[in-house]
C-alpha cells in the first residue's frame, strides 16, 4: 500500500501538472470505484484544481470555481494496488487495470489497480464530507515529540499496531513501520504503555529520519512521474527482507505473521535476540519454539540430522527453519504448496488448504494480534533442495530469491499468506 512517502511524491507530481488547470471530465471504467453519488461526478467537470493534498493515505484534489476556494474535493484512495499514470490528454483507460481517467486540460491522470480485488476508491465530496473521510491520525512529521507522545500513549497497543493505526498516526503503513522500528531498534510487539520518554523521543526521531529519507529517495527516483510505486524496495532494511541479512548486524531478518499481514524485524537489533512467537504457533510446537537465533540454529542442525517421523518435533521444527531443506516427510502439512497460490477469491480457501500453519497463522483476525511469528518460509535454495520434494516444485518465478522473500512471491510459497495473495502488493508487477 502506498504510504506517506509514496503518496507525497505522487501529490507533488500531480500538483505540478494540475494545479490551476481545469478538470474537463472524469471517465469511469469501473463504476464501483466511485463511492459517492452526491454531489454527482458531473459537478466536478469544468472546475479548476485549487489544491492538492494528502489526507491519511488519500490524495485530495480541491476543485474550485474560477476565483473562489475549493467547493468540491476529489478524494482518491489507492489502497494496496491502486496506482497513477500521467498520460497525454484523452489517453484511453487501460482495459484490464484501468479504473478511471481524470481529464485535465493539461493531460490525463489515469487511476489503475493491479489486483483482482478492486479496493481503490474515489469520493467526490464537499468540505463536510471531506472531514468524514479523515481517519484522524496525527501528522507525525508536523508534530513535536510531546504531541507524538500524547497520541502514542492515548491507547495501549503494540508499537506495530499503534504506528499503523490511521486513527492514531497519518500515512504510516506496514512497510514504513517496519523500517521505522528497525531504525529505532524497537520491538514491533513492545507495548506503547511501557515506553519511556527516551524511547518515545527515539521513535519520533526515527520516524522523521525514515520518512524524510524515503520521500527524498522516491522523489529522486520518480523522474518524470512515479511509475515504480511498491512497498518492497531493495534499499529497505527489513521490510520484505525475510531471511536476508540485517544491514546493521548482518543476522537474518525474521518475520511475524498476523491476520493477513506480515511484519519484518531483526531480532538482534530490535528484540534482544528473541524470536517473536505466536501463541497458536507455539502451541503447535508444544513449547519448543526457538527463542533465539542461536536456538533456531541448533534446532536447524538437529532437524537436519533427524530422519524425523511426521508430526514429531524435529519434523515440525525443520519446516519452520529457513536456510535448509526439511525432511521429506515433514512437508505434508507445513510446506509450501507446489503450485502458486491463486490471487483473488480463491486465495482464502487455498490458504486454508495450506494446512496447520496456515490455520495457525491465520487464526488471529484482530489486527492487534501482532504476535504471530514464524520462520517457516523456505529460504533461498530450499526450492531446489532435493530433500524437500514438496518444495522442489515450488515456483521460483524468474527472480533470484523470489521464492523466499515475503511479499515478493509470498503467496506462492507461504501457506497462510492470504494477504499477499489477495492484496497483490508484490514485486511481480
Ligand atoms: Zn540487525
Amino acid at each position: 500500500m502506498p504510504e506517506l512517502p509514496d503518496v507525497d511524491v505522487y501529490i507533488e507530481h500531480i500538483a505540478a501538472r494540475t494545479l490551476g488547470h481545469t478538470l474537463e471530465r472524469v471517465r469511469l471504467a469501473s463504476p464501483f470505484v466511485l463511492r459517492t453519488a452526491e454531489p454527482p461526478l458531473a459537478a466536478a467537470a469544468g472546475r479548476r484544481v485549487v489544491s492538492a493534498s494528502r489526507l491519511g493515505k488519500r490524495i485530495v484534489l480541491g476543485l474550485g470555481d474560477e476565483a473562489g476556494p475549493a467547493a468540491l474535493y476529489l478524494v482518491i484512495h489507492l489502497m494496496v494496488a491502486g496506482r497513477f499514470k500521467w498520460k497525454p490528454a484523452g489517453a484511453p483507460v487501460p482495459g484490464k487495470l484501468g479504473l478511471a481517467a481524470f481529464d485535465f486540460d493539461s493531460g490525463t491522470l489515469l487511476l489503475t489497480e493491479a489486483s483482482t480485488k478492486k479496493r481503490a476508491s474515489v469520493h467526490l465530496v464537499r468540505a463536510d464530507g471531506l472531514a468524514a473521510l479523515d481517519p484522524g491520525g496525527v501528522e507525525v512529521l508536523g508534530s513535536d515529540v510531546g504531541a507524538f507522545a500524547a497520541r502514542l500513549r492515548s491507547e495501549n497497543h503494540t508499537l506495530k499496531r499503534a504506528l499503523t493505526d490511521p486513527r492514531l498516526f497519518s500515512g504510516i503503513g506496514n512497510a514504513y513501520s517496519d523500517e521505522i522500528l528497525h531504525h529505532a531498534r524497537m520491538s514491533p510487539v513492545k507495548l506503547t504503555s511501557r515506553l519511556t520518554d527516551e524511547e518515545i523521543a527515539r521513535l519520533h526521531a526515527s520516524i522523521h529520519v525514515v520518512l524524510e529519507e524515503w520521500t527524498d529517495r522516491l522523489r529522486k527516483e520518480a523522474g518524470e512521474f512515479p511509475e515504480k510505486v511498491t512497498a518492497f524496495r531493495p534499499e529497505m532494511a527489513v521490510h520484505g527482507k525475510y531471511g536476508e541479512p540485517c544491514p546493521r548486524c548482518a543476522r537474518p531478518v525474521q518475520r511475524i505473521r498476523y491476520a493477513d499481514n506480515e511484519s519484518n524485524y531483526c531480532p538482534t537489533c530490535q528484540t534482544d535476540g528473541k524470536l517473536l512467537a505466536d501463541r497458536s504457533l507455539s502451541r503447535l510446537m508444544r513449547g519448543d519454539w526457538p527463542k533465539t537465533l542461536e536456538e533456531l540454529e541448533a534446532k536447524k542442525t538437529q532437524g537436519r540430522a533427524a530422519s524425523a517421523p511426521a508430526g514429531s518435533f524435529a519434523a515440525r521444527a525443520a519446516s519452520f527453519i529457513p536456510e535448509r531443506a526439511a525432511p521429506a516427510d515433514a512437508d505434508a502439512k507445513t510446506s509450501a504448496p507446489a503450485t502458486p497460490a491463486p490471487a483473488g477469491p480463491n486465495a482464502k480457501d487455498y490458504a486454508r488448504r495450506g494446512g496447520a500453519i496456515a490455520t495457525a497463522t491465520n487464526a488471529p483476525k484482530k489486527k492487534s494480534a501482532v504476535t504471530a511469528t514464524d520462520a517457516s518460509a523456505p529460504a533461498p535454495g530450499r526450492a531446489t533442495s532435493p530433500a524437500a520434494p514438496g518444495r522442489a516444485t515450488s515456483p521460483a518465478p524468474g527472480k533470484k530469491g523470489s521464492a523466499t522473500a515475503p511479499g515478493k512471491t509470498g503467496s506462492a510459497v507461504a501457506p497462510g499468506k492470504t494477504g499477499s495473495a489477495t492484496r497483490g502488493h508484490s514485486r511481480r508487477r
